[in-house]
């Protein structure tokens, strides 16, 4: 460690999780180590679009970094407990081990359209809807950001990240609105945009201005509104860019 991060790296158990910060906010907190914030997009770059989450194969990032990173932020994910499939193979049901010996579970779900990742948001349900094992149990805690996106990468290991679009529903365990903040969290760092090939992400900008001033497509949506449909990249615009 060099002398800079020795002076101000928290204590371990203040260590904000790498996993559970939005890109911006980890830009600041390496700042304050004295790193470029630039390192964050990177970070972003190798975990959530290269899916590589060893600092040592983040090999763009300097000797240092790669030794350091898990003295300023903790890295560690929660286990997966166990993995149960549907017998077709197209449904899987994982059991997370948090740090505290919770349990939450998600779930992934294949159709010949779409890969959908149902997440869980918190340990228990405050709400006890009469027809649920979870509201039995009552709320335990909030899900934080983390143990969030933990589920999603989890879950896109166990299927290869053979392809990068997909669904995410909250229909898990708990309530998301009730754990409103932390959901929102770790949807902007899983929608980042470091996470998306450059080349996808300008040709998505191009698509849209294209879109925008095609006459073709203003006369498709003319249409549309007239038999009061929404235009298809209307309807999917408000849907999340990983989603298709
Ligand atoms: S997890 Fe959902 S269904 Fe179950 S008690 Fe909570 S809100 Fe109701």
């Amino acid at each position: 460690m060099n002398r800079l991060t020795a002076l101000t790296a928290p204590p371990l158990f203040l260590r904000p999780h790498l996993y559970g910060v939005r890109r911006q906010a980890l830009g600041e907190i390496l700042s304050a180590h004295g790193l470029p914030s630039y390192r964050a997009a990177q970070l972003f770059t190798w975990v959530y679009r290269k899916h590589r989450r060893d600092p040592a194969e983040m090999t763009d990032l300097p000797q240092t970094l790669r030794r350091e990173l898990d003295q300023i932020c903790d890295v560690a994910l929660p286990k997966v407990a166990s993995v149960q499939s549907t017998r077709d193979g197209n449904t899987h049901k994982f059991v997370l081990a948090l740090a505290d010996g919770a349990r939450v579970e998600c779930v992934s779900m294949r159709t010949p359209r779409r890969l959908t990742f149902c997440l869980s948001s918190q340990v228990g349900c405050a709400l006890k809807c009469s027809f649920c094992a979870t509201g039995l149990m009552g709320l335990e805690r909030n899900l934080t950001p983390q143990e969030i996106v933990a589920q999603v990468l989890h879950m896109g290991d166990f299927h290869g990240w053979s392809d990068d679009r997909f669904n995410l529903v909250f229909m898990g365990m708990g309530e998301p609105l009730a754990n409103y903040r932390h959901v929102v969290d770790a949807i902007h760092i899983l929608h980042d945009p470091a996470r998306l090939e450059p080349r996808r992400a300008a040709d998505h900008g191009l698509d849209q201005r294209a879109r925008a001033t095609d006459p073709r497509a203003r006369r498709a949506r003319s249409a549309a509104r007239a038999r009061g449909v929404a235009p298809r990249h209307h309807r999917r615009a408000s849907r999340s860019s990983w989603c298709r």
